[in-house]
């Protein structure tokens, strides 16, 4: 017998996931339950996930497909020809950009499987990878498990929440090799007009730097004029692909359905890992997807005019009671100052105590969110008014 066999040794995991923050909502789950368990009854208003049904004739089209042999095997791991086209025609006809099919556009498990696995494609150990703060968590995810090195662009007030390039020093650009970017923007609901994404591509082409927009809600937005896709700027393609999904448009975000599109080696350069690590989206989902972007845009109209409505409540609320809001114009979030100065988890903690209504931790966002919170549009103005009110009664702007 070995010194092994008869004393065991314990197993050790990856050094890197001691540097895996839990996921932020796990962290208010937390909260949620320990509230619960002293009797509080809870109302989220604290994550993104759309409070409308996916339209009826996109599940009609999962039904149908499901019973269909074929469509049950394997799916073809960038998406299907079929697929990919209504991805590259509906960019068409929203930004007026035409991309090839074959080439430029790749189905995706929902964008955060892209955005996740956009690090093995294309960051080193060392290399530096820039991301907004505040932001998706998802983005500084790349960092940890590519060992490669984050550097945080913070999103100020006083720039409307875009990313500001002057700021950037030297040694960290010439370092750079991929910058995360995000408007309409999660959590500040800020909007970029195309002069910024125009400026990021001259920046991004003077460094050798990869851009990754992500776009999840170039639909959701509460202005008369659509925003433009990171695509819409002059060289784009040479340097940036961008990030989209069913998810947020079509209230699909249980089906886990995206899209990447762009600069075609970065394109197929995920595609490669992905070739390695998934096996696509089950094809019934595919065909439902097509169903959705071919579908006149009915259902997309009535959304934002949901979420403007919302909006316009929730800012009367707040504001009528001395908060300072932002007055973002895409996303279903709002961003606001917390009162009196509050550290955000604390006035978190301090509302699901009190109230019962979770809203988001703006820091939970990174550094530069400390001070504020987002409240989610995701229920009807009444019930938006009803909870907001509770709060600011109970906590008073100043
Ligand atoms: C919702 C969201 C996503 C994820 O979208 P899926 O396609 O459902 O994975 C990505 N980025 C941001 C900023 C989001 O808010």
């Amino acid at each position: 017998m070995t010194e092994t066999d008869s004393k065991s040794r314990c197993f050790k995991l990856a050094d890197r996931l001691e540097k895996v923050p839990p996921y932020l909502f796990q962290v208010i789950d937390d909260m949620k339950a320990d509230a619960k368990s002293r009797g509080i009854e809870i109302v989220s208003l604290g994550i993104g996930d759309p409070d409308q049904p996916t339209p009826p004739e996109i599940v009609e089209e999962l039904y149908k497909q499901a019973q269909i042999n074929e469509m049950q095997k394997y799916p073809a791991y960038r998406g299907t020809d079929e697929m990919r086209q209504a991805l590259t025609d509906f960019y068409q006809r929203r930004f007026g950009v035409q991309l090839n099919p074959q080439t430029e556009a790749l189905t995706l498990i929902g964008s955060k499987e892209g955005i996740a696995n956009l690090a093995l494609a294309v960051l080193n150990p060392n290399d530096v990878v820039i991301v907004p703060d505040p932001s998706y968590p998802v983005y500084a995810m790349n960092a940890v498990f590519t060992g490669s090195e984050k550097y945080s662009a913070p999103l100020l007030r006083e720039n409307d929440f875009l990313i500001d390039f002057g700021a950037i020093p030297d040694e960290i650009a010439e370092r750079a090799k991929l910058l995360w970017m995000n408007y309409p923007n999660n959590p500040t609901s800020a909007v970029a007009p195309i002069e910024f994404f125009n400026e990021a591509v001259q920046w991004a082409k003077k460094y050798g730097v990869i851009i990754a927009h992500d776009n999840p809600y170039s639909e959701i937005y509460q202005s008369d004029e659509p925003p433009p896709s990171l695509l819409n700027a002059e060289g784009a393609r040479d340097v940036g692909i961008e990030f989209n999904t069913l998810s947020k448009t079509y209230n699909m975000t249980g089906w886990r359905i995206g899209m990447v599109v762009g600069n075609q080696d970065i394109v197929q350069a995920l595609g490669r890992v992905k070739s390695n690590i998934d096996s696509g989206v089950f094809l019934p989902i595919q065909k439902a997807a097509i169903r959705a972007l071919n579908m006149p845009s009915d259902s997309v109209v009535e959304l934002r005019k949901k979420y403007i409505e919302r909006r316009i409540a929730v800012e009367e609320v707040l504001e009528s009671a001395g908060y300072d809001v932002y007055h973002g114009k895409g996303t279903f979030y709002v961003w606001v100052r917390t009162p009196q100065g509050k550290k955000s988890f604390d006035f978190v903690g301090e509302v699901i105590n009190e109230t019962g209504v979770v809203i988001g931790p703006g820091s939970g966002w990174g550094k530069s969110g400390e001070g504020f919170f987002r409240v989610c549009l995701t229920r009807e103005p009444d019930v938006l008014r009803k909870y907001l009110q509770v709060i600011v009664e109970k906590f008073p702007a100043n």
